[in-house]
Parts: C-alpha cells; structure tokens; sequence
C-alpha cells in the first residue's frame, strides 16, 4: 500500500527528475528562438532543483542529527529561494512567448507591470533572508519541527500577487496565443492555487509545488513543442501584409548569429516612394492593399532560407543572399502592384518604386537588431539624397554618419553652454541711406571659430532643436536692444528667424511674448520672420499664428517670398507686414526674373505691404531695385551680418 505522503515524495522526485534530465536534451536541440530557449532551460533547471529540495525537506524532517538538521535548513531556504527565482523566469517567458522580448527599453509593452514583479520578488528575498534570522516566515521548533511564522502569509501572498500581474498581461494579449497555450501559461497561476486550496484543507501534504513543477513541464512541453511553428507564427503577424514582422527579422538574423553562412547575405531596408500620394488618390483602404499586394509578390519572390518583412507603414525590410540581391534592388526600382479597388471593384494596377539602404553583411557576430539598424542607416542617406535611390552601407557612410552624430551632440551641448548668438544685418532705407532695421541671423561660436547656420540650421530642424534655438536668440535679441536703450541708443526694429518647425508648438506666439515681455523693450521693437517653404503645415496653422502675433501687438514678416509655389495663396490667405523677395530674383539679371520682380512690388504695395530686397551685393542691383521701386535693402553691399560690437558702433552713426 502507497500511503499519501510516500505518494507525495515520489511525486516530488519524478517531477523533478524529469525537469533536470530533459533539459540539457532541449539545450543541444535546435530552436531558432535562442532567447527564449535560454529562459525555458533556466526556468527547468530552477524548478527541478526547487523540487529536488522540497524532496529532500521532506526525507529529512524531523531528524535529528546535526547533519540532517542542517540539510533540512538549507533546502528548506533553498525552496523560499528558488520560488521567488521561478517567478522572474516565468514573467520573462511569458513576456517573450508575448511580445518577443524581455528588457527595460521604454517601449516594452507593459513594462509597469513588469517592474512591478521584478519588485515584488526583491522584497520576497530580502524578507526569505530577514527570516532566517528572525523566523517571520518559518522557523524550526526545539524538535526540529518546521513551524510557519506570523508572516506565513505574507509569503505566499507576495508572489501570488506577482503571477495575478502576470495573469492580467496574459488576457490583456491574448489574442497572442493560442487558448491552448495560454492555459499552459496561465496554469502556473491556477495549479498552484489550487493546490495551495488542497494543501489548506489537508495541512501537511504540500501539493502547491508539486503542482507548480507540473505547470512548469507544462510549459517546457508546450515550448518544445511549438519551437518551429512560433517561428512560423511571429513571421505572419503583420498581418495585413502576411509578412515577417522586425521582431521576427532580428530573432531570425539572431538564429544565424555566429554562423559563417551570414555573411552571404545582405540587409535590405526598403522605402516605397511617394506613398503618401498614393494614400491621398486611391485612398487609405487601398492604400493597405496596395501594400499587402505588395508584400504578397515580394513574399513569393524571395527563397524559402531568406526572410522578408515589414517595419511599418511602407517601411520593408529583406534580408536575400548576396547572389539574389541585384535581382531584388532591379525589381524595386519599379514594380507593377495590381490590386483590387475597394470602392468600385475593378482589378488596378500601379507601379511602385523605392529607396534602399543595403548593409552588404559582412561579419557573423553581430546582433540581429544592430544589422538592421545598419540598414536603416543607410536608407536615411538614401532618403536625405534625393539622387540615390539606393545607398551602400561602407565605411565611409559610417564614418560620415558619426561624424554627423557627434556634430549633433556639440550643437546640443553648445546651446546650452550659450554658444550661440544673433549677428546683425543692417537694412538700409535707399531715400534716406540710413540704417532702419536689421535681421538678426545666428552665429555658432565654438573651437574658436564662427560657424554658419547652413552647418547647423538643417541639423537643428531635423532633430527640432531649433525651436530652442530660436526662443534663444530671440532672448539675446531681446537683451542686446535692452542695453543699448540703457546706453541711449536707438535701436531699430529688428526680425528674428523662426523656422517653421515651430508651427508644431500652438503656445509659439505666447512664449514669443513671454521672453519679450521679460527684458521690458517696446514690443515694436521686434519683427517675427517666417519663410515661405512648404511643408507638413497647413496655410491655416501659419495663418492662425500669425494672426495671434498681430494681437499681441508683433509685427510679422515673409521670408523668401516667391520661392515656393504657394506664394500668391499666402499672400490671400495671410496679412503680413513685410515680404522679403527671395535673393534669387535680386542677384539673376534674366528678363523673366526682373518681370516678375517688378510684378511683386506692386503687388506688395496694392495689397500695402513693406517690401525688402535681401541679398544684395552691387551697385547695379541697387539702381536696378531703386528704378522698381523698392526702398528698403539688405545685403553686403551695404553690410554682412555684424557682430554685437560692431552693430552697436553702426547704430551710433547709422549713415551710409
Ligand atoms: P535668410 O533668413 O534668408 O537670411 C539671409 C541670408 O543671406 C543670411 O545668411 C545672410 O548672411 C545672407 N546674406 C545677406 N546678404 C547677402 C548678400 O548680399 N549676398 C549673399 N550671398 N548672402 C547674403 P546666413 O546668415 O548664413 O543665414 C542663412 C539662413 O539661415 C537664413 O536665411 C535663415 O533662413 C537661417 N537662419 C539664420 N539664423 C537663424 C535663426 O536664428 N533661426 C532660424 N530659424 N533660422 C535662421
Ligand atoms: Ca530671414
Ligand atoms: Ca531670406
């Protein structure tokens, strides 16, 4: 006859047996998701020790031998331990087989939650260690009897608390997994419970981690089963494309990591030109099926041991073997799409091209994600030029991409260390000829030397650090007029350039305000200058902050005028106070220029507004501007952009 607790122990001893001899046969078998292989033998290993202690407790209770006595302390530490270990593995399992990963990047899905756990198991083992001193949670009597403490039940409650956190990740993704292997999941939570019930009612009989090395060979099942198809599944979850998406790219290259067969392969990141267009006539649906086409063609073309997949929106990426990659860099530079129109029905076509960035791979140790951000580099110089439509990743590029990098990080840190400063360009009224009124145009001061905004203005738009840069020498402005009021010099009104990135900050117009309003000058004093290109700003954004500049009592002028396309619907849509003719017209002496330069001065002065020539460099011009009948000049003829101290000399005799 088999009584309970011969039951229990023979229980506890297959279990674990069985954790701790399949594992290494898992760990020399091939599953391309290494990470989360790791973490299944990990967490094995962990339960299997768990259960050979608890195996041993039992043998040992209620020995009396020093020898016993002390084994049954450690395994019995040892079970607190381990119990709190298994929790960490189990969260990351579920948190790989979920989303793919495990890591304190700020976009870890329900990384709170995460941390939460990760807390909780802390305070557990901090308190596992307190008792042993203490006996809060257990301790052994004068016989050598394990006796619960007062904090039993804080114990057991700390980590269901950390499985109920993970049980609630579990369901909010479910649509992740399958109902099977969320069970699976989902049984580390639930047995246990159930046990612990059982163990309640019949005190004594430990069914709780019995059960819980039955959920963790559940898992490691499960795992072993489906090591092939979970990679086959996470390869189709861009779903409306049916290919892989970037997590299943990076585990696939992470597969290969180490392997000499790398280096036959290129990384190809791919974007499909013009797609906002596309978006815009055919529509958002079609849109989708346009790509899903697409990816559906680009999926039929590559070979079964390459893997092609989407980043997002109309972002791709391929990894092809070397030999297959002219193929795929031809096919890209226009290839036919049909698809089904959504509205009407009719089979259509379009004809589809990309940009490329290529990492030709050339070394086996490095990381899926780090190939991939190679790639993405190179597509960046792709898209930054607009003459390539296909970009190599070599040496060079990665020399000049750090370059850039470090070039960022100086702008970054000279603004704050104040290295940036406004010049002043004198405007010279051609009736009077003297000064009245000047641009401010800001200088970067660093290593000794004045560098000019074509070096960092572009960079500054493209990170938006110029919006920093333009409350900031707004604020210098500001302070230099404010002392040369305090030294009883005139001072002329002076404009200061806002990029149009700015347009993304509806407050602009207030901070605006707010800097002037700090250093006391007479608003009049400063003049706002936007340009005239077009971008993702509507007229009506520009519209509503320049209309809000107007009540705050600014004056506000157009930069570049008759640069972009859009000049005359600005000029309807908008009221401003002063227009810049862009240079272009001033420094091209052809007929048509000249035409329409004279054209836009009278239509400045119909619809009364200032007029400003810039760029003016020569006697000629001058004439030329003075028989048109502009007044008001700017450029090197008269003066380059000054620094303070040479300003403050011009303002003190402002005659030419
Ligand atoms: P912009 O606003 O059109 O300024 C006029 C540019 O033409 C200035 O170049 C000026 O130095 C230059 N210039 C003036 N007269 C002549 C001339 O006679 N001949 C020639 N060849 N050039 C002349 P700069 O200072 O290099 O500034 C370039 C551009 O950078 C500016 O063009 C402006 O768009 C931008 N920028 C300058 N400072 C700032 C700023 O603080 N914020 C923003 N957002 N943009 C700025
Ligand atoms: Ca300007
Ligand atoms: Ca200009």
């Amino acid at each position: 006859m088999i009584d309970g607790f011969s039951a229990q122990l023979s229980f506890l001893l297959v279990e674990a047996i069985l954790c701790l001899v399949l594992t290494p046969l898992y760990a020399v078998s091939n599953d391309p998701l290494r990470v989360r292989k790791s973490v299944v033998i990990l967490l094995n290993l962990t339960c299997g020790t768990m259960l050979l202690c608890e195996f041993l407790f039992y043998v040992y209770k209620g020995s009396q031998t020093p020898f016993d006595v002390a084994v049954m302390y450690i395994v019995n530490a040892a079970v607190y331990y381990l119990i709190s270990m298994l929790l960490v593995f189990y969260t990351m399992l579920v948190y790989h087989r979920l989303f793919g990963r495990f890591d304190f990047k700020k976009d870890m899905p329900c990384k709170n939650r995460m941390l939460a756990v990760l807390a909780l198991v802390t305070v557990e083992t901090v308190l596992i260690t307190v008792s042993q001193f203490t006996g809060i949670f257990y301790s052994f009597d004068k016989n050598n009897v394990y006796q619960r403490g007062p904090l039993f039940w804080l114990a057991m409650a700390i980590p269901t608390v950390g499985l109920v956190l993970v049980a609630t990740v579990i369901i909010e993704h479910r649509e992740k997994t399958t109902l099977a292997q969320r069970l699976v999941l989902l049984s580390y939570l639930i047995l246990p419970m159930a046990g612990e019930a059982f163990q309640i009612c019949f005190f004594g009989s430990s069914l709780m981690n019995i059960f819980m090395g039955f959920s963790v060979l559940l898992m490691f099942f499960e795992n072993v089963i489906h090591k092939e198809k979970e990679i086959v599944k996470a390869t189709k979850t861009k779903v409306r494309t049916g290919l892989a998406n970037e997590h299943a790219c990076i585990e696939w290259l992470n597969s290969m990591k180490g392997n000499d067969e790398l280096k036959k392969y290129s990384a190809v990141f791919i974007d499909l030109r013009n797609f906002s267009s596309v978006n815009r006539i055919y529509g958002v649906k079609n849109g989708n099926r346009i790509l899903a086409s697409f990816g559906n063609i680009m999926h039929s073309r590559i070979e079964k041991d390459e893997i092609m997949g989407r980043q997002f929106g109309n972002l791709f990426v391929a990894i092809v073997k070397d030999r297959n990659l002219d193929d795929l860099l031809n096919t890209l530079k226009g290839i036919e799409v049909p698809f089904k129109d959504c509205e009407t029905g009719a089979e259509n076509k379009i004809t589809l091209s990309a940009r490329m960035g290529v990492y030709d791979i050339d070394r086996s140790d490095l990381d899926g994600e780090d190939i991939l951000v190679l790639a993405g580099q190179a597509l960046t110089v792709a898209k930054s030029k607009d003459t390539d439509d296909i970009v190599w990743l070599t040496q060079e590029l990665l020399d000049s991409i750090t370059d850039h990098k470090r070039l960022e990080n100086d702008i970054k840190a000279g603004l704050k260390n104040g290295e940036f400063l406004p010049y002043y360009q004198p405007k010279v009224n051609l009736k009077t000829g003297e000064l009245c009124g000047t641009e401010a145009l800001s200088r970067w001061i660093h290593d000794g030397k004045v560098i000019s905004p074509g070096i960092f203005i572009p960079i500054m738009e493209a990170n938006d650090t110029i919006r920093l840069l333009d409350l900031h020498i707004l604020k210098c402005v500001c302070e230099d007029i404010a002392d040369w009021l305090a030294q009883g010099i005139k001072s002329p009104v002076i404009s200061v350039n806002f990029s149009r990135r700015n347009l993304a900050d509806p407050k602009l117009a207030n901070k605006i305000d707010a800097v002037v309003r700090t250093s006391n000058i007479p608003k009049e004093l400063i003049e706002i200058e936007v340009t005239e290109t077009m971008d993702e700003f509507s007229i009506s954004t520009l519209r509503e902050f320049v209309d809000e500049l107007h009540q705050l009592g600014y004056k506000v002028s157009i930069d570049d005028f008759g640069s972009a396309s859009s000049s005359l619907t600005l000029l309807r849509e908008i009221d401003f106070d002063t227009l810049k003719i862009d240079k272009g017209f001033v420094d091209h002496d052809k007929k048509k220029d000249l035409a329409i330069l004279s054209y836009i001065v009278r239509l400045a002065r119909e619809i009364d507004t200032d007029i400003v020539a810039e760029g003016v460099e020569q006697k000629n011009q001058i004439d030329m501007l003075d028989r048109l009948g502009v007044i008001v000049i700017q450029g090197y003829f008269y003066d380059k952009p000054l620094p303070k101290e040479q300003m403050t000399e011009r303002l003190k005799s402002p005659k030419y």
